[in-house]
């Protein structure tokens, strides 16, 4: 079965979910880097948080976030489309501590980037980071940039990174104000094995079998890397043609290497000068003398 995302309400309440489950994703991303383990447990977390926070958005472009520090992990970065393809990646330097969120990034900023897909101006969210769990640090986002009450719970291993999310609508308080507390209750019971082993619907009925729970379609989500040799090409001219000459020079080829999917893109001599030919020619096309 493709992974999904199971989104849910109890109905009468203002209270709405979603839950996600990561295999062939997630597994797609550990098969092309070898992430040590406590680090693998943070990025496949933010993989899940990911998906669900990109579920609740009313959102044409990329979700982007982003755990930056100044410890043994500089950068968790995940990336989801509005179509709920996803990437993911790190960054870290020598060995990583067994731990939390502090052990291995230390002080740092938690970011959260949209960007339309229209190419139109995005918008960045900045927070510290907060707590010692990838759903705590989420949750203070949330609760800081957002102002939408959000619960998260999260988890991953080598084979699963999956998650629950729990938001509080605003303005449909219903009849049941007791609705918000009780649904965070029932969700705090949910364990890590569970969420890593249980299909939505046997997760969903396990926690919330005393509300009346309506679920909705299931969406798809898989791993797909945005990257193109035409982008890497965009790059290359941005750097400039005796940058690039020089590095060939140099080394015989340009290669430049995807960080989050590994494919890697060379670009020789000849590649070089064409690439440079027809980008002088139009701009020389644009500009009037
Ligand atoms: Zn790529």
């Amino acid at each position: 079965m493709s992974d999904s995302l199971q989104r849910f309400v109890l109905e009468d309440t203002p209270v709405r979910g979603e839950c996600v489950r990561l295999t062939a994703t997630w597994q797609a991303v550990l098969e092309r880097h070898d992430y040590p383990p406590p680090l693998r447990t943070l990025l496949g977390e933010l993989m899940a948080a990911g998906a669900l926070l990109a579920a609740t958005l009313k959102f044409d472009g990329l979700l982007a976030l982003q755990l930056q520090g100044d410890g043994p992990v500089k950068l968790i970065v995940v990336e989801c489309t509005r179509d709920h393809t996803m990437r993911a990646t790190a960054k870290w330097q020598g060995e990583i501590p067994d731990g939390g969120l502090r052990a291995l990034l230390g002080k740092g900023r938690f970011v959260v980037n949209l960007m339309p897909a229209s190419g139109q101006q995005g918008y960045q969210g900045v927070v510290g980071l907060e707590g010692d769990t990838v759903a705590a640090a989420l949750e203070h986002y949330m609760a800081t940039s957002e102002q939408i009450p959000t619960r998260l719970w999260l988890a991953s291993d080598q084979h699963h990174a999956a998650g629950l999310l729990l938001q509080k609508l605003p303005d449909q308080a219903g009849n049941d104000p007791d609705a918000w507390p009780r649904a965070g209750h029932l969700a705090a019971t949910v364990t890590a094995h569970e969420l890593l082993h249980l299909d939505a619907l046997p997760l969903l009925h396990r926690l919330f079998h005393e509300e009346d729970l309506r679920l909705f379609d299931a969406k798809p989500v898989s791993f797909r890397c945005s990257c193109t040799r035409e982008r890497v090409i965009d790059m290359l001219r941005m750097l400039g043609h005796d940058e690039v000459r020089g590095v060939i020079a140099e080394r015989g080829e340009v290669e430049v290497h995807c960080e989050f999917c590994n494919r890697r893109y060379a670009f020789d001599a000849v590649d070089s000068e064409q690439i440079f030919a027809s980008h002088s020619t139009g701009a020389a096309g644009r500009t009037r003398h």
